[in-house]
């Protein structure tokens, strides 16, 4: 997994607010190489105890985070209609929360990939300053880029990069096993909403992400798809050869 700079990354100068010159100074020259983060969190098709294939996005939600102050700006969501299983088993209505008629009146990942740029676009994110941050690496390393890859779609490069922010709340709280309710009350939150809907929590992920910041912890990149390879180099010219024989047969 690569790790992009964390000096640029933000990063509070004072986080106990002392200040002083030298801090003050600090956070003058210190370059942040982000203005937004969006939070996703994609909920999909799903089985109990058995593996859906190929499983499909039904509910894409996000969350616009100010990267500077983590004031949560505007949220975005749009339920999406899965083309290979179109009928939710009675465990996924259960665990998500979504309904039928929700992902029938969904739209196709296409479409759902569209509006959300759409949304950054209006909400004044510029999409070279903007860093996806995500609980775990599932949402950006595997879901959306395997159902991508099986319906041939393009996406937008900003999902080629993510943070995972149990990174950095582990660097915080200590590593340990716990889901993403768990470390919002570990935090010091009150979890709001439902676990599993899908905006919700994304919702609770960005309000995490404001602790953490609020805090003093770094966030920066911590995974990225490989890259794609080089392109081959153009094949040389070819060449005439112009063969001579040298020794002829001599009787
Ligand atoms: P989450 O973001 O934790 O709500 O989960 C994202 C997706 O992972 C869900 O929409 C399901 O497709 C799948 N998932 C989560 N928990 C389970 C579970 N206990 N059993 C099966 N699939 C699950
Ligand atoms: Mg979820």
């Amino acid at each position: 997994m690569r790790r992009l700079s964390a000096a640029t990354a933000f990063r509070p100068a004072d986080p106990a607010g002392r200040g002083g010159l030298a801090s003050q100074q600090q956070k003058i020259l210190r370059v942040r190489e982000f203005d937004h983060f969006v939070v996703i969190d994609f909920e999909a098709t799903c089985e109990r105890d058995a593996r859906i294939y190929p499983q499909e996005i039904i509910e894409f939600p996000a969350v616009l985070v100010d990267a500077t102050t983590g004031a949560l700006l505007s949220s975005f969501r749009t339920y999406v209609k899965p083309r290979h299983h179109p009928r939710l088993t009675a465990f996924c209505t259960e665990l998500t929360g979504i309904q039928q008629d929700q992902v029938d009146g969904g739209v196709d990942l296409a479409t759902a990939l569209a509006m959300h740029d759409a949304w950054l676009s209006v909400a004044g994110a510029a999409k070279n300053r903007l860093a996806v941050v995500t609980w775990g690496d599932w949402d950006c390393k595997t879901m959306l880029e395997s159902e991508c890859n099986f319906k041939n779609l393009e996406k937008p490069r900003y999902f080629d990069q993510w943070v995972n922010l149990r990174i950095p709340f582990e660097a915080a709280f200590g590593a340990g096993r716990r889901n993403l309710q768990e470390a919002v009350r570990e935090a010091g939150l009150q979890w709001d909403g439902r676990l599993h809907c899908g905006l919700d929590d994304a919702r609770n992920t960005a309000r995490l992400l404001a602790e953490l910041m609020r805090r003093g912890v770094s966030i920066s990149i911590t995974g990225s798809l490989p890259q794609p390879p080089p392109p081959l180099p153009e094949p040389e010219p070819e060449l005439e050869l112009q063969f001579q024989p040298q020794c002829a047969y001599q009787r």
